[in-house]
């Protein structure tokens, strides 16, 4: 079964675009990145702007058109948009500070916890601990399954920006976690759309995988009631069917014959009609929406280890998440999956188990 987005081609334009729409306002495309806006009072008071005024969604495009504001993720504007359209969130970038950010004892942990297969694994002493700003993207889906009965929910999905991987354990995290908005002032570079593009399509799997797990134990569900009203259904058709039936038998008037015999087949249509109706309304017809995307930036340790192939080296950089207390695996080279276990191939490929094609038979 798919799933249908509701606004599948979404990017921050249309974001932008249908925010400003879906709160009363009006958007005029003026150009490449360029958009012509009426906000709605409070949105203009929110964002400390003019009520009309032009969007510059890239750096290009607000050097073409000096007077316009810049409209990408952490700006006012934009902040104001999401905390208006979603009507969760104020802010659409904030950050989280953390008092203790390990360094010491990483290098031995990767050793410990990560199994490089037909390579050695090196660590290098005096290549110091780092520490540097991760981001996260904060999608929120609205997920509906409409049948007989809509069910709705909201469905938080949090997609790394640095490795595009989707991190459920950080979920639970952010929600506890105090976070502080961060402005971007309007003359900063845009944030990268293309890794917010990317991370948007893996939380869009992720949310589909979700809604097909959902749909499966929802369907047996409606299967159910379906049957049961199919089954009174036909019941009730029978039963006329049968009537009819008699009918014709003691009919012997041609003309009274052909009548009866009219309503037999209207009978049957009818019950086919009635029957794709109730089909209709069974059907299950899950849905996801994007409502809104926030930006968390958090500060994490970052540190290389060296991978010896032969005569070739590879330099992986590895990333531990001190808010989890967890190191961040590395990401397969085909499948972009975390793994623990690496294989490594003639060409220099990490490759995770299943892609490598070794199985659980492999041996490191
Ligand atoms: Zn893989």
């Amino acid at each position: 079964m798919s799933i249908l987005f509701d606004r599948d081609n979404v990017d921050i334009k249309e974001f932008i675009v249908k925010s400003v729409e879906r709160t009363g306002g009006i958007v005029d495309e003026m150009g490449d990145d360029l958009l012509g806006a009426l906000l709605p009072p409070e949105i203009a008071a929110t964002a400390a702007s003019d009520s009309v005024l032009t969007l510059a969604l890239s750096q290009k495009a607000a050097e073409s058109e000096p007077d316009a504001a810049m409209a990408v993720i952490g700006t006012p504007i934009m902040d104001a948009l999401i905390g208006f359209a979603s009507g969760i969130g104020t802010t659409s970038i904030s950050a989280i500070y953390l008092d203790n950010i390990r360094k010491k004892g990483l290098k031995e942990e990767a050793e410990r916890i990560l199994t490089y297969s037909q390579c050695r694994l090196r660590t290098d002493n005096s290549v110091p601990v780092t520490v540097r700003d991760c981001y996260y993207a904060v999608f929120h889906f609205r997920l509906a399954f409409v049948s007989y009965e809509k069910r709705e929910r909201i469905e938080t999905i949090v997609v790394s920006l640095d490795t595009n991987v989707v991190n459920n354990v950080v979920v639970e995290a952010l929600r506890s976690i105090p976070t502080e908005p961060i402005f971007i002032s309007a003359d900063a570079p845009p944030f990268d759309s293309k890794r917010i593009k990317a991370a948007y399509e893996s939380a869009k799997k992720e949310a589909s995988q979700r809604a097909q797990t959902e749909s499966a134990a929802y369907l047996s569900a409606i299967s159910r009631r379906f049957q049961l009203e199919a089954n009174r259904l036909a019941e009730y058709y029978d039963q006329t069917d049968r009537e009819l039936r008699r009918r014709l038998d003691k009919e012997a008037d041609q003309k009274k014959r052909e009548s009866v015999i009219t309503k037999q087949h209207a009978a049957k249509l009818e019950k086919s009609r009635k029957l794709a109706e109730l089909g209709e309304k069974y059907r299950l017809r899950p849905r996801a929406a994007l409502t809104s995307i926030q930006i968390v930036r958090q500060p994490k340790s970052c540190f290389n280890i060296f991978v010896d192939k032969g005569k070739q080296t590879r330099t992986v950089t590895l990333i531990y998440d001190s808010l989890l207390g967890r190191l961040e695996p590395p990401i397969c080279d085909r499948c972009d999956c975390e793994m623990t276990r690496i294989f490594v191939t003639g060409s220099n490929e990490h490759l995770c188990i299943s892609c490598s094609g070794k199985g659980a038979t492999a041996v490191s």
